[in-house]
């Protein structure tokens, strides 16, 4: 019998993202320094890969890049075949800090996208309804002071899933979350990439979640990053955190952050 939960979904919104070669270096001052190192990644449509990396390797850099706020310099990053020359709203960046005008109600905030585009005025309805997706359609009227970490991170996602991104960028999206609500968020972020098949990339310091929301995760070396490896995780959604097959891509990837003999 086919579990609904674990049937495939269908992913046709989903962005293709082809990372070639890509390098990167900042200057400082007069000393130059390289961050990225010829990372390779082809992300199919509705595809979640992860990134894990030890802090300061160049993660966010990566995604920064990709959502085109940074120039390229050294490669090719080609959205659906094509180059990506600056940020768009098919392709959202999602922080750590959810970063919600304090001043601006929960709706307000979240309209941000429609009222920029001059889309509020003809598609209201969509503010209420991606407010529901996310669970904080109650919490409309409320203002940023008056949520919790997990509820301002919702928030956010909110904030980000009305452009309708065809490809989700989130950098340590529950890094600052108490380990409960983050269990519960990440969850959340499951439902959502399976409903709204966009395709993400998830930077994480945690290397269980990268294996339990990822189809694959991409281990990153210390700056410049390196692609060490790929750890293809290949289990069916939902996943269980004591799935033998999670615990050995676990210890595999610690290994590989140096941290194998501490766990
Ligand atoms: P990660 O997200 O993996 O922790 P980052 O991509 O934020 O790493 O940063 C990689 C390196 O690049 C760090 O050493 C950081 O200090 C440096 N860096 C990031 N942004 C800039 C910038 N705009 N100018 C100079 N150095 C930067
Ligand atoms: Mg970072």
């Amino acid at each position: 019998m086919v579990n609904p939960a674990q049937a495939t979904v269908p992913r046709e919104s989903g962005m293709a993202l082809d990372i070639r070669g890509l390098s990167h270096a900042f200057e400082l001052g007069d000393q130059r320094l390289p961050v990225l190192d010829d990372v390779d990644l082809h992300l199919q449509p509705g595809e979640s890969v992860g990134l894990l990396g030890p802090s300061g390797c160049g993660k966010s850099t990566l995604l920064r890049l990709v959502a085109g706020l940074e120039g390229l310099q050294h490669g090719q990053l080609l959205a659906d075949g094509s180059a990506i020359e600056g940020p768009h709203p098919s392709r959202v960046l999602v922080f750590q800090d959810p970063t919600l005008y304090p001043w601006r109600s929960v709706w307000d905030n979240v309209a941000l996208g429609l009222q920029a585009r001059g889309q509020l005025k003809t598609q209201r309805p969509r503010v209420d309804e991606t407010l529901r997706k996310v669970g904080l359609l109650e919490f409309r009227d409320a203002y940023p002071r008056q949520l919790s970490g997990g509820m301002a991170q919702r928030a956010a996602l909110a904030r980000a899933l009305i452009n309708e991104p065809r490809l989700l960028l989130l950098d340590e999206p529950l890094g600052k979350l108490d380990s409960l609500t983050r269990i519960a968020m990440q969850s959340e972020l499951i439902r959502l990439w399976q409903q709204q098949a966009y395709s993400s990339l998830l930077v994480t310091h945690d290397v269980e979640e990268a294996l339990l929301l990822c189809d694959r995760v991409l281990v990153f070396s210390a700056r410049p990053a390196r692609v060490l490896a790929e750890l293809k995780v290949g289990r069916p959604y939902p996943r269980r955190r004591d799935d033998p097959r999670l615990l050995e891509l676990r210890q595999h990837a610690l290994e590989l952050l140096g941290q194998g003999a501490d766990w």
